[in-house]
C-alpha cells in the first residue's frame, strides 16, 4: 500500500468517493451468502480468460474466510461492503510486455494499492497490471499457450487484488506473517497452484464481515417490548 499523492490522484479520489457516495445509498443486503461487493472500474482491461479466472481464484480465496463476493455492475443495490477496483495498465498475457524504466520494480507491493486518507484505509484499490506482468513474466513464459498463460496471469492479479482486499475488509495498513497477507512474495508463489491467507488471517477476515443479523434482532425484540409498554 502506498500512501496517494499528487493533485492528480486526489482528483481521482474525489470521483471514486463520489461513486461510492452514490453506490452506498442503494446498499442493503440482499443475499445472505454474499458480504462484499467489488466493483472493478475498467474490467476491459481483461482478457476474458484472465478476467474468469480472476473471478474464480477470488471466489475461493475469499471464501475461505466466509466472505461471499458479488460482482457489482455500477447499478443497482449492492451486497454487504463495496470495494472499488481498478486495473492499472494491460491484463492480457498477449500485450507487448512492458520494459521501459519506469515499469521496472524490484518491490512486490507495488503491483498493487489500496489508498490511504489521513491514516484512514479506504476501499479503493488500483492493481497494476503491467507490473504484474513484469514480475511474473519468467514463469509465465513457460506455460504452452496464450490461454494457459492467461490463466496464470489471472491467479496472480487475483492474489494481488485479493491482498489489497485484506487491507479494506480489515480497514489496516499492517501485514500478516504468513500467507496472501505478508508484505512480500515471490513471482512462483503468485503464480503458484496454492496460495491462501494463513488461517490466523481467515479467522481475522471472516470475524470482520460475519452477519449482525443477532444484534439486528436484540434491537427489534427491544423496541417491541417498548412498543408493548
Ligand atoms: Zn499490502
Amino acid at each position: 500500500m502506498w500512501e496517494p499523492r499528487g493533485l492528480l490522484f486526489a482528483a481521482m479520489l474525489r470521483d471514486v468517493a463520489s461513486l461510492l457516495i452514490a453506490l452506498s445509498a442503494l446498499a442493503h443486503a440482499q443475499n445472505p451468502g454474499v458480504n462484499l461487493s467489488v466493483y472493478l472500474s475498467n474490467p476491459d482491461a481483461a482478457s476474458p480468460v484472465v478476467a474468469s479466472t480472476i473471478r474464480a481464484e477470488l471466489r475461493e480465496l475469499m471464501g475461505a474466510s466466509g466472505i461471499g463476493v458479488a460482482w457489482h455492475d455500477g447499478s443497482g443495490s449492492v451486497e454487504g461492503r463495496l470495494a472499488v477496483v481498478r486495473f492499472e495498465g494491460i491484463c492480457r498475457s498477449d500485450a507487448p510486455n512492458p520494459l521501459l524504466p519506469q515499469y521496472v520494480t524490484r518491490d512486490p507491493e507495488a503491483l498493487g494499492s489500496t489508498h490511504v486518507s489521513n491514516g484512514d484505509v479506504l476501499p479503493f484499490a488500483d492493481v497494476k497490471c503491467d507490473q504484474i506482468r513484469r514480475f511474473v513474466a519468467i514463469p509465465i513464459s513457460k506455460a504452452g499457450n496464450v490461454e494457459a498463460r492467461d490463466e496464470m496471469l489471472g491467479r496472480a492479479v487475483a492474489r494481488v487484488i485479493a491482498h489489497e482486499l485484506y487491507h479494506i475488509v480489515l480497514r489496516t495498513k499492517d501485514h500478516g506473517k504468513k500467507g496472501l497477507a505478508r508484505a512480500t512474495q515471490t513471482a512462483s508463489q503468485l503464480v503458484s497452484p496454492r496460495l491462501a491467507f494463513s488461517h490466523e488471517d481467515e479467522r481475522r477476515l471472516s470475524a470482520e464481515t460475519a452477519p449482525v443479523t443477532a444484534v439486528d434482532e436484540e434491537v427489534a425484540v427491544t423496541e417491541r417490548v417498548r412498543n408493548e409498554r
